[in-house]
């Protein structure tokens, strides 16, 4: 790999809490704009950011080399990441007091793509990559309910099934530092039909052996699954494998930044997670743990 993979920096916590809640550095990593599928500029997040207090912000607007070279639409094409880099940087001057801002991205793991990934991340400077996974196969896993409602449970289970194996090739690939809305085949309310603890126990274990960070990614509250990715028994299975996680809003405009975080952190702190877990800030793709 092109940079240093250090550890992540986790602050020491401020060490009292707000309202009964988790009180920590406010970060927001997971975030869309026109670039990719979002709405509004990146400078209108970034003032949003601002005015919201947060600590941290990162633009991570999507980029997808999908293996058969289709072009997704809703993807930064890669020549187009350099124009886009420049932007967030542009923005952040807009930045007032206290917020950094960060350059990160969103990109769709494929097996076959790795080498294709590996060239662009070491290519770019990103702060962090957040490795999602968005296809099975050619199957877009959340672009619309009709896709599922169509399948029978045989076929849903198949493609969940997949989903965690590509979810742990992922992990295994150790191109990404943020595992993207893990358990995203429930989006419209389809749940596997057979036992695949195997499946999600092996991709959490990859995801601990690499050092990714997993997010409780606030979304999925406002999805027909009702629920936010990833469920309360895989956050349980992070915590019993020491991961750390960090609360993202996947922000499609600026107005979402910190859309239920509150509600995040209260369940975070109900799962088990204390302060100077959530305490992770990511630069440079370097990460160091902080005395
Ligand atoms: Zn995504
Ligand atoms: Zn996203």
């Amino acid at each position: 790999m092109a940079y240093n993979r250090f550890w992540f920096k986790m602050l020491v916590c401020c060490g009292f809490c707000l309202c009964d809640k988790l009180r920590t550095m406010r970060t927001s990593y997971h975030t869309h704009s026109r670039w990719s599928d979002g709405e509004g500029e990146i400078v209108d997040f970034v003032r949003t950011a601002s005015r919201l207090g947060l600590d941290e912000f990162g633009m991570s607007d999507h980029c997808v080399i999908h293996p058969n070279n289709s072009r997704i639409p809703w993807s930064i094409p890669a020549e187009m990441l350099e124009s886009y880099i420049e932007e967030v940087r542009a923005a952040s001057y807009e930045a007032q007091g206290s917020l950094t801002v960060r350059i990160g991205i969103e990109m769709d793991y494929f097996s076959e793509s790795e080498d294709a990934i590996r060239d662009v991340l070491a290519k770019y400077p990103f702060d962090y990559a957040i490795g999602s996974v968005h296809f099975f196969g050619d199957f877009p896993i959340d672009e619309a309910a009709e896709r599922w409602d169509k399948l029978d449970q045989k076929q849903r289970d198949q493609i969940i099934r997949g989903y965690w194996q590509s979810v742990r090739k992922m992990a295994e690939s150790r191109l990404f530092d943020i595992a993207g809305h893990l358990d995203l085949t429930k989006k419209f309310g389809h749940f596997a039909s057979i036992d695949l603890s195997a499946e999600i126990s092996a991709a959490l274990d990859a995801i601990a052996d690499s050092g990714m960070i997993v997010e409780l990614n606030t979304s999925g509250w406002h999805r027909p699954c009702n629920e936010q990715y990833p469920s309360l028994s895989i956050l349980q299975g992070c915590i019993d494998r020491g991961i750390p996680v960090i609360v993202t809003a996947d922000a499609h405009s600026p107005r979402e930044l910190t859309r239920d975080f509150d509600r995040a952190y209260a369940l975070l702190q109900e799962v088990g997670y204390v302060e100077k877990d959530l305490e992770i800030r990511i630069a440079q793709r370097n990460f160091c743990k902080l005395k």
